[in-house]
């Protein structure tokens, strides 16, 4: 039985990196043979340069990915195969760890391990890649300040609810999945809560957007359209990356707030329409959606585990002498990607649907289509997002339709 059950994750884990791999090779030797090109729709509203830029950025991140993702799976393979986790486990009870004591020891020792893996590759994407294309607006000290706040922060939050998983888990009976999706729920809707006024602002600051033309549209814009909310704010996303966005804060009045990067680049109707389509995701209940799936999968999720938890012969297949709670979340988080990897493309196909929708109702709403292809334009542009993703690869991987895609959509919409 375990010679078979490592054979199924190896043939989930291998069938996962190959279908990655293939992918982004594909990708890139698409990218690497038209990529420098304006596709003809954009003549005129992308330059050559820009498309020659987007091109190397898309190549240097993705022959980075191939690589990380290399070494990434061989380290993973490593952990699992290699008897480091019982090891792991031995060393702990030895140390007289039990329960409680011990789950919340082991996890945190191994979330250390991966978070020290994966510490050069981050410093290599930031200060290397993002540097070389000119986004990198991070200092060492800005750097070091936020591993420093978010190892804190990880620490101060993810001790107490390991310590709480592990008594739910042990202490609830045969429903324990239940009790303890309950309560996550209910720690996933106070973080929604506290997030904007305790947590984000210990990474950035957030002003109320200076009164203006912009200001007054985006309040009109959001009055019309009867959106609730706490108020405009301009967030100093600059202090890290120059790239732009907008996003809502919060559960049921959220903030909206603008990175200081889209309101010094775009125009105010430009602005408006980008914001409209961010109305959009709420109006047409899309944040609601999500929040309900995300809901769902984990139920599936911790009910998976559940199952696999009662399940000896698993904890046998890995070298584990004994089931534990937390050998059985270690293999299901260091396990599980190798399955549900292939589920990926029905969320990114999702998501593309809600992306269309929130275009049309930013149409309807900012009544500037034209103002909303050009923001696209300009954040493809500033973002030196791809202009030749290979379909493969933008069906499996990409939450939002291509930049042609959008704008053939938007005309039509406008159109209609
Ligand atoms: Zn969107």
């Amino acid at each position: 039985m375990t010679t078979a059950i490592l054979l199924v994750f190896l043939l989930f884990f291998l069938l996962e990196y190959a279908v990655e791999t293939a992918l982004l090779v594909v990708n890139l030797r698409h990218v690497a043979r038209v990529g420098a090109e304006v596709p003809a729709p954009l003549a005129g509203r992308v330059s050559e340069e820009t498309a020659r830029r987007s091109r190397d950025y898309t190549l240097a991140k993705g022959r980075f990915a191939l690589l990380s993702g290399a070494l990434g799976s061989l380290f993973t393979l490593a952990v699992l195969l290699s008897d480091a986790l019982p090891l792991l486990d031995g060393r702990l009870a030895a140390l007289g760890l039990g329960g409680g004591h011990r789950f919340v020891a082991f996890l945190a020792v191994l979330s250390a391990a991966y978070g020290l893996f994966g510490l050069p590759f981050s410093l290599w994407r930031t200060f290397v890649i993002e540097e070389h294309f000119g986004f990198n607006r991070t200092t060492w000290k800005v750097w070091l300040a936020d591993q420093a706040k978010g190892l804190g922060l990880g620490l101060a939050l993810g001790v107490p609810l390991g310590y709480a998983t592990h008594a739910f888990m042990a202490g609830t009976g045969r429903l324990w999945w239940l009790w303890l999706f309950g309560f996550l729920t209910g720690v996933q809707v106070v973080m929604l809560w506290l997030y904007p006024a305790l947590i984000a602002p210990l990474f950035n600051e957030f002003s109320p957007l200076p009164e203006g033309e912009l200001r007054a549209r985006l309040e009109a814009m959001a009055r019309e359209a009867g959106f609730r909310n706490r108020g405009l704010f301009v967030m100093d996303a600059s202090k890290r990356s120059a790239h732009s966005n907008a996003m809502f804060m919060g559960l049921l009045r959220p903030r909206i707030v603008l990175f200081d990067t889209l309101v010094e680049r775009m125009t105010v109707d430009e602005a408006a329409a980008v914001l409209a389509h961010e109305v959009g995701h709420f109006k047409e209940r899309h944040v609601q959606k999500r929040l309900l799936l995300g809901l769902a999968a984990s139920l599936l999720g911790l009910w998976v585990l559940s199952l696999l938890a009662a399940w000896p012969p698993l904890f046998q297949a890995f070298g584990f002498a004994a089931p534990s709670w937390h050998a059985a979340l270690a293999l299901f988080a260091l396990g599980g990607g190798a399955f549900t990897f292939f589920l990926a493309p029905l969320g990114s196909w999702l998501s593309r649907r809600h992306e269309y929708q929130a275009d049309r109702f930013s149409v309807r709403l900012a009544r500037a289509p034209r103002a909303l292809g050009s923001a696209l334009v300009k954040l493809n542009g500033e973002n030196l997002s791809n202009l030749h993703p290979h379909p493969w690869y933008s069906r499996w991987h990409y939450t939002h339709p291509t930049l042609l895609e959008r704008l053939q959509a938007i005309e039509a919409a406008a159109r209609a």
